[in-house]
């Protein structure tokens, strides 16, 4: 569907009317210039391209350097005109970013080395600008919305990279939105039969039943909202083709528990109404007990927050509600929050939640206290990721460390046995010192010895992390302890 400038201008003013409508219109302008008589295989211009992943930016809240960056996103690369052009129009932010994007997509891997390699590149982009990796969600998607243009070998590569890669890092940056339509569009290519099969069910086999549903309690319940002066929207969920499926991957779910419940969506002005409107439902319709979830009291550990419950509504149907303000329901949408870790973990409990890096709880902190997200990006920027750096194992494990790390702090930071037995450290696939520093984005594989006696109490001197202090500590002590046993019948 071709669309306009015109359309990304207005959606950027709702998020900002003061955005330089001006320079959003150059920005396009230069663009369309410089794809001129381009084509994408689907036969489109390609600034519809350009123009398509601008939009999802405004969709998205992006600010307008992002959107204008996304218009501009693949120029250097696909056309004659260069960076340097860029940033003598548009300035050093915008072709900042634009580059950003031309480095991600530059080399392109295969298999576990591609997987490590893509990891390793999102995470230095999000280091350097985080805005950089939602151009690159834009792009993605609207790439995937226009696959069927491409050979099945190419398609299936896409689908598996977003799925393995992209859906899970912008659900760790809680840009649901995006992580949905991404899902849904690899789930379409990766699986057409089931996919096929299961919208043919949800979207046309159920829908009239659904929407019927629906509106019965929205009206039963929006009567006896308004009797009690609460202001309030309902909205019906769509549930997500991909996430059913994955529900019935499970065993212990049925197909029919999944599809036969009806969701939905209470948004009220504030906290005190949650819970009358908690009260209301309760009254109306007898409540499954164990389903029922006060994320308001106790928020869950990435800061969401809403009141959830299953009861049998009418015709004795299970129905679901979540309860919440309208500012939960625009953290729940938009934030950045860390569902990632016990959707993925989904049956364990939320215990694993330490196990959650540090500079995610500081994002999701930064996300509750920023004002806008131009705010967020720059403090993201500069307390989280200026003292940190990533480092990848071969496995494609990432290792956030402080600044300064050496293969010492990582080898602990993988397993204690590791950081005991390791003696040497291939960095980049070269052969390392123990304490050399290591640099963002390295790659490092520790070299371990079964047969070394352990830690050297040498290694206290450079290492940095407190764990690996701790362990080292521990176990020289051990061992001298044990030297002076060993000492004691040649004394005797
Ligand atoms: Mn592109």
């Amino acid at each position: 569907m071709a669309i306009s400038i015109n359309q990304i201008i207005n959606k950027v003013k709702e998020n900002n009317p003061r955005a330089d409508e001006t320079m959003i219109r150059l920005a396009f302008e230069f663009a369309e210039k410089a794809h001129h008589q381009q084509l994408r295989k689907s036969g489109e211009p390609y600034i519809q391209h350009s123009l398509h992943t601008a939009l999802i930016l405004a969709q998205i809240k992006a600010d307008e350097e992002t959107v204008m960056a996304g218009l501009l996103h693949d120029v250097p690369e696909d056309t004659e005109i260069e960076l340097k052009d860029i940033e003598k129009n548009f300035g050093k932010e915008i072709a900042g970013l634009v580059e950003g994007i031309t480095k991600l997509s530059k080399i392109k891997f295969r298999g576990v080395e591609r997987y490590i390699e893509s990891l390793r590149k999102m995470f230095l982009a999000m280091a350097r600008d985080l805005r950089v990796i939602l151009i690159k969600f834009a792009d993605r998607l609207h790439n995937l919305r226009t696959l069927d243009a491409l050979p099945e070998k190419k398609r299936e590569r896409i689908a598996h990279e977003t799925l393995e890669i992209y859906a899970p890092i912008a659900g760790l940056l809680g840009i649901w939105r995006l992580k949905w339509q991404m899902e849904d569009l690899c789930f379409k290519h990766l699986f057409p039969e089931e996919y096929r099969k299961l919208e043919y069910k949800y979207e046309v086999e159920k829908k009239v039943e659904r929407n019927r549903y629906i509106q019965k309690v929205k009206n039963i319940l929006g009567g006896k909202l308004s009797a009690a002066q609460i202001k309030f929207e309902i909205e019906g969920r769509f549930k997500h083709l991909y996430s059913i499926y994955q529900k019935m991957q499970k065993k212990d779910r049925k197909f029919d528990e999944i599809y036969d419940v009806f969701a939905l969506r209470v948004i009220v002005n504030n906290i005190p109404d949650c819970y009358r409107v908690l009260g209301i439902i309760h009254s109306l319709w007898k409540p499954k007990a164990s389903r029922f979830k006060d994320y308001i009291a106790v928020s869950k550990p990435n800061g969401y927050r809403s009141l959830h419950t299953t009861v049998f509504g009418p015709e004795g149907k299970a129905t679901e509600f979540q309860i919440r303000t309208k500012e939960m329901n625009d953290e729940a949408l938009y934030g950045i929050s860390a569902h990632w870790y016990y959707k993925q973990k989904s049956g364990s409990n939320y215990e694993d939640d330490h196990k959650q890096p540090k500079w995610v709880k500081e994002i999701l902190r930064i996300q509750r206290e920023a004002a806008n997200s131009q705010d967020f990006v720059k403090r993201v920027k500069f307390d989280v990721f200026a003292n940190r750096i990533f480092i990848f194992t071969p496995k494609g494990d990432v290792f956030d460390l402080p600044e300064g790390s050496t293969p010492v702090d990582l080898a602990y930071a993988v397993h204690t046995d590791v950081g005991h037995f390791a003696t040497s450290a291939l960095v980049n696939d070269k052969i390392a010192a123990l304490n050399q520093s290591l640099k963002n984005g390295d790659l490092v594989e520790i070299i371990t010895d079964k047969k070394r006696k352990g830690p050297n109490r040498d290694w206290l001197k450079f290492v940095k992390t407190q764990r690996a202090r701790e362990k080292i500590n521990h176990a020289t002590k051990a061992s001298s302890f044990e030297a002076i046993r060993n000492l004691l019948p040649r004394i005797g």
